[in-house]
Order: C-alpha cells, then structure tokens, then sequence
C-alpha cells in the first residue's frame, strides 16, 4: 500500500542514507589526506634533524664507523628505518640491519638526502616509512623513498580507527534519525486516521460523532474544524427534525377539526349551514396563512427574500396599520396611541414593514387586557451600543399595558414556532411564527429588533432601521 507512512517513511531513509553516506565519503577522503600531509611534514622535519646529527658524527669521528648505534637511538618508532649510505653508495648503516654492506642502488634506493659536511657530500639518507603510504613522495626538493611494509602500520592502523568510528557515528546517526522518523510518522498518521474514522462516522449519518486529537499543532487545528463541522451538522440537522416536527404538529389541529367538521357533515351529523361552513373556512385561512408564513420564513432564512425597496414615510406607514387594527382594538377596549415625530423618508419595502408592523400590533392586543393602552412611538437615533445599533436609525417602538414575557423566554421569543404559553396562545391562534417572521424581515432591512419586558407590568419590542 502507498501509505503516506511508507512515503514518509521512506524518504527519511533516502536522507538518512545519503546525508550519513556521503559526510562518511567526504570525511574520510580530507581525513586521509590531511593526515598523510601531517605524517609527511613530519618525516621531512625528523630527516632534516637525523641528517643534521650524522653530519655533525662524522665530522667529529671522519668515517662511519659506529653509526649502527647511533642510527638506533634516532631511530623514532619501530615503523621506521633509517639507512646510511656512504659517499660510494655502501650501505654502512641500517635500523634493520638487513641490507648493511649493499649498495644503495642494488637494493633499489635510489636518491636520498644528501649528508652534507663543510658542503662536501658525506653520504645519503634514507628514511622508510609507511605513512607516506606507498611508492615515493617528494617532498621540498629532497626525495624520500617508502617501500611498502609488510602487515598494517601504526598510521593505516588510526586511519582505519578514524573511518569505524566515522561509521558508527553514522549508523547511530541513522537509527536516531529512523526512530525519530517512526515517532514523527505516528504523529502524523495517528491524528489522520481519527479524522478519516470521524468523516466515516459522519458519513455513516452518526452525527454525535466526535474526532479526539490532543495535538496543538496544524492536524489539531483540522479535527477542531472537523468538530466544529460535524456540531453545525449535527445542530442544522436537529433544526430541520425539530421545524418538521413543529409544522406537522400546527398543520394536524385545523385539518383535524376541516376532517371533523366535513365528515359531521358527511355522514348528517352536522348541518352544512353557516356556522360549520364558517368554520371550515376558518381553519382554511388558518392554514394557508400558516404556510404563507413558512414560506417568507424559509425565503428570508436562506437569503432569498427579495425586498421591493422604496422611498416610504415610515409614520404614515404606522398610522395606516394602526388604523386597521383599530377596530380589533376597540373590541378588547384598549386605547392604540401613536408618537411620532416628522421623520425622513427611507429605504423600505413597504409591504414587508406593515408585515412587521401587524405583528407586533396583533402580539400587543393579544396579551393586553381591556383596559389596557398600546403606544406606537417612532423617533430617528443614533447609534447604540448597547442593542448593538452601529449607525443611526429610525426607531419604532410598539409599548402595551399587557401582561409583560417572563425573563426566562425572553432570549427565546424571536425563534420559530416558541410560544410562552403553549396552550393558551394555541387556542389564540397563534403557530409562534410571528415574532421569527418580524425578526427576519426587520434583517433583511440591516435592521435589529429587541425586546424589554417586566412580567405584570407590559413589554415593548423595538425596530430600528438603518437612515
Ligand atoms: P404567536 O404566534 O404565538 O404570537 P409570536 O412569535 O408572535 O408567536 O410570539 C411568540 C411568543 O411571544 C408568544 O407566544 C407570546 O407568548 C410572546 N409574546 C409576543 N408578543 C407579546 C407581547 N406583546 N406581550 C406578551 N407576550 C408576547
């Protein structure tokens, strides 16, 4: 399987192997020539001082009669060998005593240092030794001549030392570097196959599924998204069960008592007179307001309210509305006020408003006693912090003497089908679509509404639109 662990995986052994490979190569190449120029430098240093000594020996004894000893005693490690050869080409001293009498060309020595005394030539050095590795080497003019030592020397000996460790460093190098590797690929895979188990989750319609990553890093971030996702899923998909639930509920009341009443009707129970048909038709408008009012809801929900805008003088609007409602009003006897000042005309859509406007109006007679006063009052304000109005707007507030909303369903009024009191308000007639549908429109406007309420005492929800 090409899993992103074996492509991860595999390319940290690519550099791991290259990157430890190649210092090795590198490393031990400029290791062995730098040490081969130190060990050169330095038999060229140990030459100078040998040859010094035996010129000073045989200007104070003349020939080269006791040189074996000396030799000995110059002679710096046991990889060495010092040979002398006098002004004939006779070999007279040698550390390894094997080639003492011989000629130097007959053992194939070839140029030395020169043993120089008061500038005449004396005789010839020769310095073998291994370090200088095989063959010949020139060094500042004089000729050093190596030949070849059987076994390993001292020197390959440290070089070889240098190249195991260079290994070891880099195979620990490499196993560090692979289980770090290990670790990282867990790090990365773990948290993508929670995220790939929760897609599945969601997938499978388990909304309530939720992915657990503990990191802090770019993959935790992505499962934060990906629970976030699955709560708005989850939240949306509650909504939509809980708003099918709500119409089915709304819609079975009128049907039921349509169904009831023409059945009655049917079978000679009820009379098709006035009073039945009456009430069928009842139910009918009941209906189809209803669903004429989930119908602007869902429109103005998913943004496709299209608002008719135009230039509307907001206080004749009201006054209009108010007019309407007077009739309602004067049956439940409560006195409707209007407190408008002169206002500018703005931007509205005018059917949309009075929509707005009807039910506040229709709410505020509802849960108002007799007796009691409804007040429509319209001011322009400015901007206000504190109902979050940030430019200046017209104000229109609907104030009744009614029984005021509790302060716990107050946060709750403005969502689709809540009612404070489920029982009564439904035998009122009201689905609590009507302050979702005051909300949205006023939205759609840029505008706000709010509410205050003091239970016994009477509420006032409030509109501002934008100037
Ligand atoms: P409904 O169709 O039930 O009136 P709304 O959305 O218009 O639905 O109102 C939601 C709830 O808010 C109502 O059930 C009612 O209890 C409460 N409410 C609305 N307006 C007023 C008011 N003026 N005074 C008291 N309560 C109100």
């Amino acid at each position: 399987m090409r899993s992103l662990s074996w492509k991860l995986g595999g390319a940290l052994l690519l550099i791991v192997i290259v990157s430890v490979g190649l210092m090795a190569y590198l490393t031990n190449l400029s290791t062995t020539r730098e040490f081969t120029q130190y060990v050169l430098s330095g038999n060229m240093m140990y030459l100078q001082r040998v040859d010094d000594v035996l010129g000073q020996v045989y200007s104070r004894t003349g020939n080269w009669a006791n040189i074996q000893s000396t030799l000995a005693e110059l002679l710096r490690s046991g990889s060495d060998r010092l040979i002398v050869a006098d002004a004939g080409g006779i070999i007279v001293g040698d550390t390894a005593n094997d080639w003492l009498g011989k000629t130097a060309q007959g053992v194939s020595l070839g140029n030395g240092t020169p043993i120089l005394v008061s500038g005449k030539e004396v005789g010839q050095l020769y310095l073998l030794s291994s370090a200088t590795g095989m063959g010949r080497g020139h060094m500042g003019g004089r000729t050093v001549t190596a030949v070849p030592p059987p076994g390993i020397t001292g020197e390959q000996d440290f070089l070889n030392q240098v190249n195991r460790s260079l290994w070891t460093t880099g195979l620990i190098a490499a196993a560090v570097a692979l289980l770090v590797g290990l670790l990282l690929n867990r790090q990365f895979t773990r948290p993508l196959h929670a995220l790939t188990r929760g897609a599945s989750q969601i997938a499978k319609g388990n909304l309530a599924y939720r992915v657990k990553v503990g990191s802090k890093d770019e993959l935790g971030t992505l499962a934060q998204s990906f629970n976030a996702m699955a709560e708005s899923l989850d939240s949306s998909e509650q909504a939509r069960r809980r708003l099918l639930a709500d119409i089915t509920h709304e819609l079975r009341t009128p049907l039921t008592v349509i169904e009831g009443t023409v059945n009655g009707i049917i079978d000679g129970v009820f009379k098709p007179d006035r009073d039945h048909l009456g009430s069928i038709k009842e139910e009918t408008a009941l209906l189809t307001r209803l669903i004429g009012d989930l119908r602007d809801l869902s429109q103005a929900e998913s943004g496709q309210l299209k608002l008719e805008l135009a230039p509307s003088n907001v206080a004749d609007l009201v006054r209009r509305k108010l007019s309407q409602t007077e009739l309602a009003a004067r049956e439940k006897d409560i006195r409707l006020k209007l407190d408008a000042r002169e206002v500018p005309d703005i931007m509205v859509d005018p059917s949309r408003l009075e929509q707005v406007i009807a039910n506040l109006l229709t709410n505020a007679i509802r849960h108002t006693p007799s007796g009691g006063s409804i007040t429509v009052a319209i001011d322009p304000i400015a901007a206000d912090s504190r109902h979050q109005v940030d430019r200046p707007s017209l104000l229109i507030s609907v104030a009744d003497t009614g029984e005021g909303i509790p302060p716990e369903h107050l946060p709750h009024i403005f969502e689709r089908f809540y009612r404070v009191e489920t029982s009564r308000s439904r035998s009122e007639g009201g689905a609590g679509l009507g302050l979702a549908i005051v909300k949205q429109m006023v939205q759609a406007h840029g505008g706000k509404v709010w509410v205050e309420s003091e239970p016994g005492k009477g509420s006032i929800f409030y509109v501002a639109l934008p100037l």
